[in-house]
């Protein structure tokens, strides 16, 4: 093999898939085979394969100006466009961008920038951040902190103490529900847990609460109704920001422009990547407002600088990728188009899975869906090992579709956001096979 470490991968693993090409929502390996791509790589390939539009922005920019970095009083016009044309979509008030190359830098930059204000304001002891069990944030060393996999934890010695964060419940009902507690009572359970936390923890020691709208990673967990509402009025309450990590949720993925709209959550702080640019060059993008800005000026004129940023902050080709990308979602109406075909996804997923065997919950919004393996459908048990979420994903590949097994035993769907309603179904005639497969080996 190659002297490649891979990510997120088992190093022990000799078996791998080798992709040569892709095509609209399909991608070739090298020996011709096609496949369905199930997650949008991984939930950021957008517009597909073959977008001749963004290629061309990209070889534009390269012809152009292939790099020049935005230290110490160089700029770019793709950098500034990319920010205005931001500004006017978030919902952030007076929104400012630090670009980087991944969510998972993109989320430890917040983190520093949330110290840096905090020092400002003479607060320096509002430092902790509070994420949620079962979240994914990256694994850089403050995001890798914030996640609560256990894979991305283990022999890394992460969470980093020093870093100062808190965990919260999941809220996932389906598996966090005790006896025959509603949603509603589930929600206020864990909300009284987490506000219990932050009066033991002291209200003035924490800066923020990070959440993925609608979950990734985890199994695409979409908390019961009101519990946003009711996590953001105990957040305010508390004077806690809040900080929504939408880089899967973000540029359509739930059918709207944000995963916060879907989710009617109003964040201060906000982080993107992946289908910023449909993920044709690295980018992301850390959001905060106008208020935090201000308040940075001063202490980058004491030491000269603000001291912080990457040699690729705001690279030019990939601001033209992202700036084409934005023109396309736009043109295109491509979040209404997600929306519309999304429905018909979650409706065609439900009437085909919530009656299988094997599965114990569909569950999702817009194009992000997962469905949860079971080994007992009455009890909600889960099989040992991760054995269902890895048969079905290999027994998917085998039927031309490819998808993730993800923590806990589910799989996740998360196609191209140019996905077609014909092109759905043919993906889930692909899953059936899969699950009834996985279902015949492991009964
Ligand atoms: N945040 C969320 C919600 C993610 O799903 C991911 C990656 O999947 C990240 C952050 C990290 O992004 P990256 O892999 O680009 O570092």
């Amino acid at each position: 093999m190659a002297p490649v470490i891979y990510p997120t991968t088992n190093l022990t693993a000799t078996e791998q898939l080798v992709l040569d090409r892709g095509k609209g929502i399909y991608v070739y390996d090298t020996d011709g085979n096609e496949y369905i791509e199930g997650l949008a790589g991984l939930w950021c390939t957008s517009l597909g394969y073959d977008n001749a539009e963004v290629i061309g922005a990209i070889t534009d920019q390269l012809n152009r100006l292939p790099f020049t970095h935005c230290f110490g009083g160089k700029t770019h016009e793709p950098v500034m466009k990319l920010a205005e044309k931001l500004k006017a979509m978030v919902p952030v008030e007076d929104a400012y961008f630090f670009f980087g190359n991944s969510g998972s830098d993109a989320n430890d930059t917040h983190y520093k920038m949330l110290r840096y204000y905090f020092n400002a304001i003479g607060k320096p002891e509002k430092r902790k951040i509070i994420t949620r069990e079962r979240g994914y944030h990256g694994v850089t060393v403050a995001a890798g902190s914030m996640t609560s996999l256990p894979a991305n934890l283990a022999h890394f010695d992460a969470p980093v103490e020093a870093l100062h964060i808190l965990r919260a419940d999941a809220p996932h009902y389906y598996s966090g529900r005790k006896g025959n507690e509603t949603e509603a009572q589930f929600v206020d359970r864990i909300l009284d847990n987490l506000e219990q936390q932050i009066l033991a923890e002291g209200a003035d020691t924490i800066a923020a609460m990070i959440v993925e709208p609608i979950t990734g990673a985890s199994g695409v967990i979409v908390p019961p109704e009101g519990y946003y509402e009711k996590l953001q009025a105990l957040l305010r309450k508390h004077g806690i920001l809040v900080w929504a990590d939408e880089v899967i949720c973000g540029f359509g993925r739930t059918g709207a422009d944000f995963g916060c709209t879907t989710m009617g959550i109003k964040p201060d702080l906000m982080t993107f990547a992946k289908q910023l640019s449909s993920a044709y060059f690295p980018i992301s993008a850390s959001v905060i407002p106008g208020w935090m800005y201000e308040k940075m000026v001063a202490p980058s004129a004491a030491v000269g600088m603000f001291g912080h940023g990457y040699t690729y902050s705001g690279h030019p080709v990939a601001c033209a990728a992202a700036l084409k990308t934005l023109e396309i979602y736009e043109r295109d109406k491509t979040f209404d188009h997600a929306a519309e075909v999304g429905a018909y996804m979650q409706a065609q997923l439900r009437a085909i899975f919530t009656d299988h065997p094997l599965v114990g919950e569909v569950r999702g919004k817009g194009l992000i869906a997962a469905i949860e393996l079971v080994s007992n459908k009455t009890t909600g048990a889960t099989i040992e090992k991760g054995a269902g979420g890895a048969a079905v994903q290999r027994l998917a590949q085998q039927n031309g579709l490819l998808l993730r097994a993800l923590a806990g035993n589910s799989v996740a769907l998360c196609p191209p956001l140019i996905i077609t309603r014909e092109e759905v179904d043919e993906m889930l005639r692909r899953l059936k096979n899969a699950v009834d497969g996985a279902y015949a080996e492991l009964k």
